[in-house]
């Protein structure tokens, strides 16, 4: 969001709108920073967290397991992880949190080769000759050689695909038709031909900026980085500085759980992600100055005087499908922390102009198709890793997007922290179980206009099982047998396309202007990343602006 939020007055009141994560860590920092102020968070669920969803179940044991139904993961060397894990430290759940070290089977990633045959991302000497015997790796090293020779772009031209600059740069489009795609479809759920360059590969993009090729900048970064480390040693970065500032934090103690935590690719939470958004809502019930409510805003205006924002709400109680009464609420503030597309339909009827931007935002939507094998681990051993991704070169008629191996993360989950009692769970001490996640669909459902297609669920599941079988060598009986988990997350992810920081930038002025710093935006749709660590550092740093 823009800097221009200015400081709330005494006593105000604040409208939160998306219990997700970034409207519970909005709440929470501000909740604390402010105990004057009056915080109402909405969110239609009485489950917290949106998209983060951990469903707690039963296997045909009627044994309990866990089914990541969104994130499983996020990564260790982020501010807003920093600022989670310190959190969460401090609300005594650091026992909750579980690392994955770079030599562990689960930092190992895989992509699928023309041939459909798993390939790893080289991590060592001998995975960078197979890598380089592959046709996936076909024009990365003559394109890397001659990268620094080529012209660079016109800089009126102000974005581009991801695609178009890594064919320009590289000379052929198999980089990005194979090793980026397969990368961005698992983060982005859409294509490098639609992804802006501007938004996705920032630092590519602006390497051949200044330094006119991006083998120049990298050079000149490798050359400053041994004196920038020596200089930043012990520096924090600028929001975990803040963080540490606005809540009176032992510098040290934060240094030293940055430094720890970025020797992690990646965290998560025993018995799921949702740990995280629970305890951030058991946290802020107990904060005197907020309040939640199960409810689903539908609208949000200004005051006949505009001195406030209105926002209509409809009671849920807590399940969405059964809304009742319309009520109305006045605050100094509204933070939205929801998605662009949800933002337009709460001011259609009265900001066109911001809903017309709003609108040009498209998203796409992902299909998640669990499977749980109790008793057997299919995934074969030379395969066990983070999970497979599938670029665009590979023909791939079942929409698969890629697959995660839930169960090799489990398996290979460490403790933060290290304490003497036992700390596995049933379902972890079973090492023979399998549990795996197929993300399917994103911009694969798109026709040519953009219009989506998504098959039911029974389609949905036999592609993922011929995808497997083909893939993994899956038997057909194995695939059978097991128990599946088909979740739809509609329109889940905003598509960045060309020219996205510009729009958005263009409608975080409009809001500021139009509403007078009464409204700011967070989430997804407005964050730096789309990634969880992202929208919780935004929501820090917007969050001090109105202390
Ligand atoms: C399939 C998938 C996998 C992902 N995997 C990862 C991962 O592994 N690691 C990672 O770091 N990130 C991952 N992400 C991204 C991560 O999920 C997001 O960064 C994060 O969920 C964004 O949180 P949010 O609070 O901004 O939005 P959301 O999670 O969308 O939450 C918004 C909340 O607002 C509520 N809401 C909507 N409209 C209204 C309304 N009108 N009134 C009141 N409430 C409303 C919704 O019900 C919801 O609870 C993934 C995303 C998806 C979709």
């Amino acid at each position: 969001m823009l800097s221009q939020l200015i400081k709330l007055p005494t006593n105000a009141k604040v409208g939160v709108v998306g219990g997700g994560i970034s409207g519970l860590t909005f709440t929470y920092f501000l909740g604390k920073l402010r105990p004057d102020v009056e915080i109402t968070l909405f969110n239609p669920e009485s489950r917290p967290g949106g998209w983060i969803n951990s469903w707690d179940t039963h296997d045909k044991n009627n044994q309990p397991v866990m089914i990541e139904r969104g994130p499983r993961t996020f990564r260790g060397v982020s501010d807003g992880t920093v600022m989670i894990m310190d959190s969460m430290l401090e609300m005594n759940k650091g026992d909750l949190i579980r690392s994955i070290s770079k030599d562990s089977n689960a930092d190992k990633k895989f992509i699928v080769d023309p041939k459909n045959k798993l390939v790893q991302v080289p991590n060592s000497f001998p995975t960078l000759m197979k890598f380089f015997f592959n046709p996936l790796s076909k024009g990365l090293f003559s394109g890397m050689i001659t990268e620094w020779t080529r012209k660079p772009i016109d800089p009126q031209i102000k974005d581009e695909s991801v695609l178009s600059l890594l064919t320009r740069r590289y000379g052929s489009s198999a980089i990005g038709r194979n090793l980026f795609s397969a990368l961005y479809r698992g983060i982005y759920a859409d294509d490098v031909g639609n992804l802006s360059a501007q938004k996705v590969v920032g630092k590519l993009y602006y390497d051949e900026r200044k330094y006119g090729s991006i083998t120049k900048g990298s050079i000149s970064r490798w050359r400053n980085k041994s004196k920038k480390e020596d200089e930043n040693k012990d520096k924090l970065s600028e929001s975990v500085a803040l963080y540490t500032r606005v809540f009176n934090k032992d510098e040290n103690k934060i240094r030293a759980l940055s430094k720890r935590l970025a020797q992690f690719p990646m965290l998560g939470l025993k018995g799921g992600l949702s740990q995280f958004p629970n305890a951030f809502k058991e946290a802020i019930v107990k904060l005197p100055n907020v309040s939640l409510l199960t409810d689903n805003v539908t609208s949000m205006n200004q005051s006949v005087k505009k001195d406030k924002m209105v926002l209509e709400y409809m009671t849920t109680n807590g399940n969405k499908s059964s809304s009742s009464k319309n009520s109305i609420k006045e605050f100094d503030h509204v933070r939205l922390a929801i998605a662009p597309n949800k933002i337009s339909k709460l001011i259609s009827r009265t900001n066109p102009k911001i809903k017309e931007k709003l609108d040009m935002i498209n998203t796409n939507t992902v299909t998640l198709v669990n499977l749980f094998i109790p008793d057997k681990d299919i995934i074969p051993q030379k395969n066990n890793g983070f999970g497979y991704l599938i670029p665009e070169s590979n023909n791939n008629p079942e929409k698969v997007l890629g697959v995660i191996f839930d169960s090799v993360i489990e398996k290979s989950f460490k403790p933060f922290i290290e304490t003497k009692s036992p700390t596995t769970t049933l379902q972890s001490q079973a090492q023979n179980y399998t549990k795996l996640t197929a993300m399917v669909g994103g911009s694969l459902y798109n026709d040519a206009n953009g219009k989506q297609h998504i098959p039911n669920e029974e389609q949905t599941i036999e592609n993922v099982k011929s995808a497997l079988q083909k893939h993994l060598g899956t038997s057909r009986e194995d695939l059978d047998a097991g128990q599946w988990v088909y979740t739809v997350a509609k329109d889940c992810l905003p598509q960045f396309k060309i020219g996205y920081n510009d729009l958005t930038k263009s409608i975080e002025e409009d809001v500021i202007n139009d509403y007078s710093s009464k409204v700011s935006l967070g989430g997804m749709g407005f964050s730096k990343g789309p990634g969880i660590p992202d929208v919780v550092a935004d929501a820090l740093i917007d969050a001090t602006k109105l202390q």
